[in-house]
């Protein structure tokens, strides 16, 4: 696929640039002969429209890449519904408007693939989305995920600007979050197999059943193939972006303690809860503009657990063995 964007010389505002994904994307953005915006929270208050509108205004960037959001796993989400959709719609219309207000030409905007209904039909295809009910854990973050493409989408149809989405599986990788309350299941099972084996214990307690499905994606791999829309794609239809491959939770659970090493046997803990049963992206879209992913599961959860390590030791991240 031809490039419909040139990087060259261009001003990227990557939002969100201190988060997992967005750092991933100034890692990758580094390659490209562009400058690189960003902004400290100190700075930009993305939650302010007049401070995003004014920051825009004198930043004057050329492309937005969003990957700025308010995040977290199946609990968090049940937790602070309210923060959830509040906060995600809210920044991402400051964005979306501040970038059209400023004439900014490219607007890459990030969703998830939550933003598909609970029982769409794997693998789940771009036009599977409104055609059903969403996943009650995480309806909030998906609603304002599905705003926010819309919205891309509106502008592009109103306006004639080239703004388009992507929505990615899930990720993980080197900057994750790490708690267990609000993390989501790859950085959670690693950190709790480091914690069992400190503790000489040998069980590892997994969420649920075991049994539902699951796409991951490593981050950097997920920069890539996001950089590369933002080049090649320009249309209406937002696009998936994931492996194509799914697995269990429970084979996730085996593959990480594999990696951590210790004894561990697996036990479920059926009072917490599964979510959606199964979570496959059609990458049919992307996969036809040439990309595919670099790491396999097991290499990508290596250079995780190789990250996660070198944090505990700086004592970023603070193991509990009890
Ligand atoms: P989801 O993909 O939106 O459901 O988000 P998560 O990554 O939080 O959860 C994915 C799956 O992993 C769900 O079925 C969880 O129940 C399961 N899971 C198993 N153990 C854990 C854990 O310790 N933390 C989290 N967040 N999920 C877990």
């Amino acid at each position: 696929m031809g490039e419909t964007f040139d990087l060259r010389g261009k001003r990227v505002f990557v939002a969100g640039h201190r988060g997992m994904v967005g750092s991933a994307i100034v890692r990758r953005l580094a390659a490209e002969d562009c400058e690189i915006l960003t902004a400290t929270r100190a700075e930009l208050d993305l939650l302010d429209q007049a401070g995003v509108r004014r920051w825009m205004a004198d930043r004057r960037p050329d492309a937005v890449v969003m990957a700025a959001a308010k995040v977290g796993g199946i609990l968090a989400n049940d937790r602070f519904p309210a923060d959830f959709l509040y906060d995600n719609v809210v920044v991402q219309t400051n964005l979306i408007e501040g970038a059209f207000r400023a004439e900014v030409g490219k607007f890459l905007f990030l969703g998830s693939s939550c933003i598909y209904p609970k029982f769409a039909p794997q693998p789940i295809s771009e036009d599977a989305l409104l055609t059903g009910a969403l996943e009650p854990t995480n309806e909030w973050y998906a609603i304002a995920k599905i705003a926010g493409l819309k919205l891309c989408q509106a502008y592009r149809r109103q306006y004639g600007v080239d703004y388009i989405s992507a929505m990615p599986t899930n990720l993980y990788g080197p900057g994750d979050n790490f708690h267990l309350e609000s993390s989501h299941v790859v950085p959670a099972l690693m950190r709790k197999a480091h914690e069992a084996k400190l503790a000489g214990r040998k069980t590892l307690t997994v969420w649920g059943t075991g049994t539902p499905m699951r796409e991951f994606l490593y981050v950097d791999d997920a920069a890539d193939a996001l950089i590369c829309l933002l080049k090649t794609y320009s249309s209406d239809s937002h696009v998936n972006v994931g492996s194509g491959q799914d697995i269990t939770i429970a084979e996730l659970a085996r593959t990480v303690a594999s990696i951590v090493g210790g004894d561990v046997e697996i036990v479920f803990d059926t009072t917490k809860p599964d979510g959606t049963p199964r979570k496959l992206l059609d990458v049919t879209r992307l996969f036809a503009t040439g990309w595919r992913p670099r790491y396999s599961l097991r290499k990508g959860l290596e250079q995780t657990n190789e990250w996660f390590l070198r944090h505990v030791e700086k004592g970023d991240v603070r193991l509990g063995a009890a």
